[in-house]
C-alpha cells in the first residue's frame, strides 16, 4: 500500500520544528523505520511530517557530569559501533545488536525508539533498567523526565503532542557496575517474545541497586521491584530462586506464545541474567 497524501517540513531546528508540530495532524520523522511502514498500512495518516534529518546537534554521544549522552538522530547502528558506548554503558552495547537486522539499524535512532516506546523493543527497557533520563524541547521550553515517569501506557509516553525529544542520559558505568542482558525472540532481529535488561552494583560478592526491567510482557517496559529486592545479597541460588518466585507479571497471550509461556520465559531469562550479574566486567 502506498500512504495518504502528506505534506513535508524540513525542520531547520528543535524550535522550528516545535513550531511546526503546531499545525494540525504533524508527525515528527526520524529515521522513518517504524513510521513509514504505518504510514505504508495507513495505521498513521498525518498531513505533514517534519523531518528532523536536517537538524544539526542531535547526533551526538558525549560523555559528561558522569553520564553519557547519546541525541536523539544516534542512530542504532552509531551506537552499536560507539567505543564511548562499549565502555561507558555497556548494557545499551549488548542490547544493539538484539534490535532488528541491519538495513533497519543504518537509519532508526535512538529517539525515535523512546519516543514510540514500543514495549517489546530493547531501548525502551534499558534507559529503565539504567535510571537513565530523557531531555525534551517543547513549547514551554526544556525538561528532564525520568525514565521512571516516561513511560506511560502502549505507545504512549511523557512527550507532548508538540515536544521533541532531544537527547537520552544515562549513568556512566563505574567499575562496580554490573549488567545484564537476555531475551527471547523467535528469529535474531524479531521483535523480543520477552527480555530482560538490568542493571547492578557490586558490593563484594553482593548485589545492591538492583534495576530488573522487562520488555514484551506488559504495555510499557516494566520493572519488577520485588523481585530486584529479592536479588539484592549475596548472587546464589537462594536469592535467584527467590526472584523468580517474587516475579510479578501477568503477560496477555498473543500470536507469539501465551501469557503464561511468556511469564514462564520471564523466570528463565532472570535466571540468565542474575549469573551475567555475577561476572564483573571484562
Ligand atoms: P521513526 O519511525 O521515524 O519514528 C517513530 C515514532 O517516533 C514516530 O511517531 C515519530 O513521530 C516519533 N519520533 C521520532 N523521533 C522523535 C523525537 N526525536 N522526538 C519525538 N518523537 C519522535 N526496534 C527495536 O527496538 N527492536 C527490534 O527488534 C525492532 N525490530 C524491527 C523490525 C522491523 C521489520 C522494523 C521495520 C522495525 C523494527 N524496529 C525494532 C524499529 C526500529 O528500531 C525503529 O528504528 C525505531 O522503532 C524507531 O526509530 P526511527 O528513528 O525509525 O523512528
Amino acid at each position: 500500500m502506498k500512504p495518504a497524501p502528506f505534506a513535508y517540513a524540513k525542520a531547520r531546528s528543535v524550535a522550528h520544528a516545535i513550531e511546526l508540530l503546531g499545525q494540525d495532524e504533524a508527525r515528527l520523522l526520524a529515521g522513518g523505520q517504524s513510521l513509514m511502514p504505518a504510514l505504508n498500512m495507513r495505521l498513521s495518516s498525518p498531513k505533514l511530517l517534519i523531518d528532523l534529518n536536517g537538524i544539526a546537534g542531535l547526533d551526538g554521544i558525549t560523555r559528561r557530569n558522569g553520564q553519557i549522552e547519546i541525541g536523539a538522530m544516534v542512530r542504532h547502528v552509531q551506537a552499536e559501533r560507539s567505543p564511548d558506548i562499549a565502555q561507558h554503558a555497556p548494557l545499551i552495547a549488548l542490547a544493539m545488536p538484539h534490535i532488528a537486522h541491519p538495513a533497519i539499524r543504518n537509519r532508526g535512532t535512538i529517539g525515535g525508539s523512546i519516543a514510540l516506546a514500543d514495549p517489546a523493543t530493547e531501548l525502551p527497557a534499558c534507559l529503565l533498567a539504567l535510571g537513565g533520563e530523557v531531555d525534551v524541547c517543547g513549547p514551554q521550553g526544556e525538561r528532564t523526565v525520568k525514565a521512571d515517569d516516561f513511560f506511560k501506557d502502549l505507545f504512549e509516553t511523557a512527550l507532548g503532542p508538540h515536544d521533541v525529544l532531544t537527547a537520552i542520559r544515562v549513568p556512566a558505568a563505574t567499575p562496580a557496575t554490573r549488567v545484564g542482558f537476555a531475551e527471547f525472540a523467535r528469529r535474531q532481529g524479531d521483535y523480543a517474545m520477552v527480555g530482560l535488561a538490568a542493571c547492578a552494583h557490586a558490593d563484594g560478592n553482593a548485589l545492591r541497586d538492583v534495576r530488573l526491567a522487562f520488555f514484551g510482557v506488559a504495555p510499557t517496559a516494566i520493572r519488577m521491584r520485588d523481585a530486584e529486592a529479592a536479588l539484592t545479597g549475596p548472587i546464589d541460588d537462594k536469592h535467584i530462586d527467590n526472584a523468580v518466585a517474587a516475579l510479578d507479571l501477568s503477560p496477555s497471550d498473543d500470536l507469539q506464545a501465551t501469557g503464561a509461556a511468556k511469564k514462564h520465559l520471564a523466570g528463565v531469562l532472570l535466571r540468565r541474567v542474575a549469573r551475567q550479574l555475577a561476572e564483573p566486567r571484562r
